[in-house]
């Protein structure tokens, strides 16, 4: 492959000098090798992306390629003549504006999503394109996976002191065989991230948090080493999993406290720790348990006073129910909120629980209700519904007035009365009781008819 190399110095964001390469190259096979001292390389491929041309491998190189064939050897020298001689310790430099156009349209390779686009690299201005932002891209990139990388091998070589030389395939050999001894039945999500990583995939594809990284590495080391500690570990931390406080509660200090204790990075390093972590574990459960025991009984006792006020509201449902049948009305309303009373009325109104406390030492919820700790408050919720559904049923009494009212002004008589009847029932049980079938038939009928005009227009 015929190349020109260019070195190119950025510097990063603690101010130090980086040393990379700028390279370009007829076309990008996949068979090209950076140099290794280059903490970055870029490289300018003169052919456009084809089906099937490989993403580089190495986190720190990227391939620009431009949206048609340029011939870029030529236009560099091209634009050195116009623009004067420059150092070729300064990269390509600047480059023609339909070259330049031709890459911002075309696209740049990595092995991992960068948030940078070619619109950006490849700008037209009199600095020439904007390398060092794609350098300084590739080398954060680059130190974020090398942090994953460090993270995972020590946590395979904890307490003892890991290599110091970091060989990512070695590494995911090591991991492919950790995957192979441990039983990971209990840690699915652990070793489904590891075994990512083992099969290829960068750590920062998986998780960018070298801290969780090494604790899913460590995890499975002790479901190798110490199962049964493990075992009671992965028990203590599905169990806080599921204690999570709400906001404002008094153990929002306590509990990520007690997540750090509980840690598979610490027990591989010291395993008598497994004996303090159930201490810590356990002062956390009783006090929570406490406070659960506190929620479950305001909870049970809110929702019979809900539920009586939705037993109130039934009749206002059932008449806005039944007037939203009443296409002639317009389109029904507050469809949502009678759904969702329907659904608050078929919420269970009670637990058959006794005592809630001691039943919290195996499992975090109440074994009846399984009432999730950080729970909506229903009692807001019932009011916003309870709401609505008079604004709609308001909404339709006045469609109901102002459509029907010089329909019926025509008749008088018994019909006019019961009309009337129901448009000013304040009451709306009342209004629920008027409105039978046969009134709803009625009412139907009634809008169906021409507008009469009343008696004293004739
Ligand atoms: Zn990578
Ligand atoms: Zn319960």
């Amino acid at each position: 492959m015929a190349e020109r190399r260019f070195h190119f110095m950025v510097q990063d964001d603690t101010g130090d000098q980086c040393p990379g390469d700028i390279v370009i190259v007829s076309a990008w096979n996949g068979t090209f090798k950076p140099d290794p001292h280059a903490s970055f390389t870029i490289v300018l491929s003169q052919r456009p992306l084809e089906h099937g041309t490989p993403a580089p491998t190495a986190d720190n190189v990227a391939i620009c390629m431009p949206a048609s064939s340029v011939r870029l050897p030529a236009a560099v020298r091209e634009a050195r003549a116009s623009y004067g001689g420059e150092s070729p310790d300064a990269g390509p430099g600047r480059l023609p504006l339909r070259v330049l156009n031709s890459y911002a349209e075309g696209s740049i390779a990595v092995a991992h999503q960068l948030a940078i686009t070619p619109r950006e690299v490849f700008v037209s201005g009199s600095a020439g394109p904007r390398y060092d932002l794609l350098a300084r891209a590739l080398i954060a990139r680059t130190r974020k996976a090398e942090r994953c990388w460090r993270a995972i091998n020590e946590a395979l070589s904890r307490p003892d002191v890991a290599p110091s030389r970091i060989d990512e395939g070695q590494l995911r050999g090591k991991l492919e065989h950790l995957l192979s001894k441990a039983p990971t039945a209990t840690a699915a999500e652990a070793s489904a991230r590891v075994s990512m990583i083992a099969g290829g995939s960068s750590p920062l594809d998986v998780d960018s948090r070298p801290a969780a990284l090494a604790e899913d590495v460590a995890h499975l080391r002790c479901l190798c080493e110490r199962r049964t500690d493990a075992e009671q570990l992965e028990w203590m931390r599905s169990y806080m999993e599921e204690a999570r406080p709400h906001d404002g509660s008094q153990l929002e200090d306590d509990y990520p406290y007690t997540i750090e204790q509980l840690s598979f990075v610490a027990l591989v390093d010291q395993p008598h720790l497994i004996d303090g972590m159930r201490a810590t574990f356990e002062v956390f459960r009783s006090t929570y348990a406490k406070q659960y025991a506190t929620l479950h009984a305001d909870h049970w006792s809110e929702t019979k006073t809900i539920q009586a006020t939705l037993k109130l509201a039934r009749p206002t449902a059932h008449a806005l129910g039944k007037l939203n049948t009443l296409t002639r009305l317009g389109e029904p309303v507050a469809i949502d909120e009678l759904q969702a009373f329907d659904e608050l009325l078929r919420q269970p109104s009670g637990c058959s629980q006794q005592d809630v406390e001691p039943a919290l030492v195996s499992a975090p919820t109440c074994p009846a209700c399984h009432l999730a700790f950080a729970d909506v408050s229903l009692a807001s919720q019932a009011t916003d519904v309870i709401e609505g559904l008079e604004q709609g049923l308001a909404e339709q009494q006045t469609r109901l007035a102002s459509k029907a009212v010089h329909r019926i002004l025509g008749q008088g008589g018994a019909k006019l009365e019961r009309f009337l009847q129901i448009v000013r029932a304040a009451d709306l049980t009342d209004l629920a009781l008027v409105l039978d079938d046969q009134l709803l038939a009625f009412l139907d009928e009634l809008l169906a008819e021409p507008i009469s005009a009343p008696p004293y227009e004739r």
